[in-house]
């Protein structure tokens, strides 16, 4: 399988990590599009939000724990965004679950 977060995860593929444990990698994103934009993802490979279960969603709610430690770190205390696009018509370019965490400003209220 040709998995670009995969081969993130694996270090295969180099990334500015700031984060790392059994279950999730976060590395700030590549093309970051706010002040502070870092990726949180699965390292057991879940295409997107919609193959989420109940069996593998354990790690999503370990994600969102995560997100909070990382953004205090981040010094996101004024707040940030959590973002997922789901497949095709959302813009999902990397088909491997992935949650943008973006702040460090203001943040345009624009949802579409
Ligand atoms: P999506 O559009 O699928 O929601 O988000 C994919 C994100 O991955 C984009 O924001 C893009 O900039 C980021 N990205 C794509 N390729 C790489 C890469 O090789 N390294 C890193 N760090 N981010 C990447
Ligand atoms: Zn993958």
């Amino acid at each position: 399988m040709d998995c670009l977060f995969c081969e993130i995860v694996k270090g295969n593929i180099p990334s500015k990590k700031l984060y790392e444990d059994e279950q999730c990698v976060a590395f700030y994103d590549i093309n970051p599009m706010a002040p502070v934009h870092f990726l949180v993802v699965p390292k057991a490979h879940i295409a997107c939000a919609d193959e989420i279960t109940q069996e593998n969603s354990p790690v999503v709610a370990h994600i969102f724990c995560v997100i909070a430690k990382l953004a205090k770190e981040q010094g996101l205390c004024d707040g940030y965004r959590i973002v997922n696009n789901c497949k095709e018509n959302a813009g999902q370019t990397v088909r491997h679950l992935h949650f943008h965490v973006l702040g460090g400003g203001p943040l345009s209220l624009q949802m579409a």
